[in-house]
């Protein structure tokens, strides 16, 4: 009720105004009261004093009691006048009733009346004078002087019932104008208190409003200089105060969800490609995985890597690495439908979740088409860069919807792509487990192997177009202790894709640098040895700093040896590898290009790297029995070879009619088993290498070699 100050002040006023109008009233009735009761006992005495003179007379004179009577009831009778008398009671000296007088109140007052029936008066309980009692006012008055009194004059006046009526005739008067005085003063009290109150109910409704619109920009309009204006004005100032901490708390908050974005992409994403991170990948594969369980459906998941990218980033820059990064997630991303999830693992490491339930031909329709997207040269400062990719693809139930097993059986069939060559993509099945277990004990024994010295080197003989021995190809024969005998056309690819191939290079060189005197013991000529480099050996600038110390440690000619490089391994990082060979070359050694004719089709960075030597591949040489095609390369390598004076080796030479051939179209130097297989150091003392009489005679070619044709 009490709900705001206007009201609690209206109350207030309310009941002050009612309480003081009440005040009044009570005074003003009981002042009214005592003044009725006066001017009445005034008239009582007046006319009780009139009235006992009157019947003096009558009481001296007359003993007759009947005519006293008469005369007293004629004395009394003008009393009818006053309505307000109950009784007057004329009583002898000695108190005995004469004559009662019942007056127009009279009738109205029975009960009264039947109290004083009493036929004498009772001076001790009734006085002589003026007395009140049971509402009634009586006058007692002696007739006649004393001692000479002849009675009593008792008159009784009703002074309760006009007392009463006048009371209520005053009050209903009064009430009116009170009434009336009251409103006024309420109004005039309201008036001025809505006046008082309007600045505080104007602050109120600020308030309100603010608190509604939640608009801290708000002030209030100052007017005045009292109380409420100083409230108001100090309310503006807190205002001021909560809409500066309010822009604080703003910046801060947006600061805060900046930094909550960030940290999410961060925990989540890869800063490089923008693309979900392992813990991202693992954690949806994990509810992906759940979730095909339970439905009985099959998930898979195709897990990739770059071909090269560790040359790119070794040779060029991590730049030049993080550029390729982002196109290839570029590229894969934009193959991809809605709904598939591409992912950087780290490095040059990406899953892919596809989306639904492919079937194997869509998975392999998938994987044709990343790699067909990849393989579209990368150009950096308008440098192409060419890269490819390795695919391993895998299947929940194969995995028994393991995480881990899911992953690994992915990177599992990738490693089985990487091995396979490159560009290639790989379903998982459970032998591929036996192959990579193997492969991991490989890995694992290399720097033990060399430790242990259980590589051995072999050495295949060359020979040139006189049929002498020329050199030889140092070739690396790994006996493992539990797996046996090693290829190297296992456990070289191993090497390299774990970055463990500069060990065993160092060691083949320091071999090599060591067996030489007695290598070049073998014969009075000066004998060339071949040494295999890979990829990553060219990147490193510790090769030709190791090649020059050994040389020199050993006393060792750098014209006595030649390092053989694949096609593939140079172009991977081209400008790198042209460096370090030239390097090499500058020293003295020369350079090979090994397996030629199996990678690049395009032949024109030919005349752009230093090499003396092109090895045309076995592969070409193997089917130039048979193949015509293999023929028309052989030739072509060799004509171009020649025209850019380079010198020919042929490997893999293990019929006279491939040699005989080779000899026709002009093949410096012979490798093959031919000649020799790979021996062992002490077996080279064993055996001959002079093939002057095979290269003597012509060989017919008793077949015409164009009549099998295989391209
Ligand atoms: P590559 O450099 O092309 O070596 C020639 C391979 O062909 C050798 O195999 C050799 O034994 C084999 N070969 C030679 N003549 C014939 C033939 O008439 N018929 C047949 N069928 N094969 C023949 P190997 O020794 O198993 O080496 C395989 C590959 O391993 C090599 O190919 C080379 O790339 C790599 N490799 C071998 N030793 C080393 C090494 O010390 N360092 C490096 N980086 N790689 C090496
Ligand atoms: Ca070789
Ligand atoms: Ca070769």
């Amino acid at each position: 009720m009490f709900s705001s100050i206007k009201s609690s002040v209206i109350a207030i006023i309310l009941l002050l105004v009612v309480s003081l109008s009440a005040g009044i009233m009570g005074f003003v009735l009981i002042e009214y009261e005592q003044l009725y009761a006066d001017v009445v006992q005034d008239n009582l005495t007046g006319l009780s004093q009139n009235a006992a003179e009157d019947l003096l007379p009558v009481l001296t004179a007359s003993t007759d009691t009947a005519k006293q009577k008469k005369d007293i009831q004629a004395l009394l009778a003008p009393l009818d006048a006053y309505s307000n008398v109950v009784q007057a009671n004329v009583y002898a000296i000695d108190t005995r009733l004469l004559h009662r007088y019942t007056g127009p109140a009279g009738h109205q007052n029975i009960m009264q009346l039947s109290a004083n029936d009493n036929q004498s008066l009772d001076l001790r309980s009734m006085p002589e004078g003026i007395s009140v009692k049971n509402g009634m006012m009586i006058s007692i008055t002696k007739i006649g002087e004393t001692p000479f009194s002849l009675g009593y004059l008792q008159v009784i006046f009703d002074l309760q019932g006009p007392l009463t009526a006048s009371k209520l005739s005053l009050l209903t008067q009064t009430l009116t104008t009170v009434s009336v005085a009251t409103l006024g003063v309420m109004t005039i009290a309201l008036l001025l208190l809505n006046r008082l109150l309007q600045p505080l109910s104007r602050l109120s409704s600020f308030t309100r409003q603010i608190e509604s619109a939640k608009n801290y920009s708000l002030r209030f309009s100052l007017q005045g200089k009292n109380e409420v204006a100083q409230l108001g004005h100090n309310i503006n100032s807190m205002l001021d105060t909560i809409n500066q901490e309010l822009e604080k708390n703003k910046s801060h908050t947006k600061t805060l969800e900046a930094q909550q974005v960030t940290m999410t992409k961060l925990a989540n994403y890869d800063g490089l490609t923008g693309l979900p991170n392992r813990q991202f990948i693992m954690d949806t594969l994990r509810y992906k995985l759940a979730d095909a369980k339970r439905n009985g459906e099959d998930q898979a998941l195709m897990f990739f890597d770059l071909d090269g990218f560790k040359s790119i980033n070794d040779s060029l820059g991590h730049e030049a690495g993080d550029h390729v990064l982002v196109e290839v997630a570029n590229r894969v991303t934009q193959l991809m439908r809605d709904g598939d999830l591409v992912s950087r693992l780290g490095g040059d490491e990406f899953l892919i979740v596809p989306n639904g339930q492919p079937s194997i031909a869509e998975l392999k329709e998938i994987s044709m088409r990343l790699l067909h997207t990849i393989d579209q040269p990368i150009i950096l400062k308008g440098v192409e860069l060419r890269i490819g990719l390795s695919i391993g693809i895998a299947s929940a139930i194969d995995a028994h919807y393991d995480l881990t097993d899911l992953v690994s059986n992915a990177d599992v069939a990738m490693y089985r792509s990487k091995s396979n060559g490159r560009g290639t993509y790989t379903l998982f099945s459970s032998d591929l487990i036996e192959d990579y277990k193997r492969k991991l004990l490989i890995t694992n024994s290399i720097v033990r192997a060399i430790e242990e010295d259980e590589f051995k080197l072999y050495y295949q003989a060359k020979i040139n177009r006189e049929g002498l021995l020329f050199g030889f190809e140092a070739l690396i024969r790994w006996v493992h202790p539990t797996l046996g005998h090693i290829s190297p056309g296992e456990f070289i690819p191993i090497a390299e894709q774990s970055g463990k191939i500069p060990t065993i290079t160092k060691w083949v060189i320091a071999q090599v640098c060591q067996e030489m005197q007695a290598i070049q013991s073998l014969t009075e000529r000066d004998l060339r040895i071949s040494l295999n480099l890979s990829a990553h050996d060219l990147h490193s600038d510790e090769l030709y700093d190791y090649v020059n110390e050994q040389m020199s440690e050993h006393h060792v000619n750098p014209y006595f040896v030649e390092f053989e490089v694949t096609e593939s391994a140079y172009l991977e990082s081209f400008s790198t590898s042209n460096d370090c060979l030239k390097k090499l070359g500058e020293l003295g050694c020369s350079i090979a290009l090994d397996d030629f004719g199996t990678g690049y089709s395009s032949l024109s960075y030919l005349t752009q790297i230093k090499i003396d030597t092109l090895k045309i591949d076995q592969q070409f040489v193997k089917e130039i029995d048979y193949s015509s095609r293999s023929r028309l390369v052989t030739s072509t390598i060799i004509d171009l070879a020649k025209s850019l004076n380079l010198t020919i080796c042929a490997e893999g030479i293990e019929s006279r009619i491939q040699q005989s051939y080779l000899t026709e179209l002009g093949c410096d130097y012979y490798q093959g088993y031919l000649y020799s297989k790979p021996l062992p150091l002490h077996e080279l003392f064993e055996k001959d290498f002079d093939f002057k009489q095979e290269f003597n005679h012509e060989i017919l070619i008793t077949e015409p070699l164009d009549t099998v044709y295989n391209f």
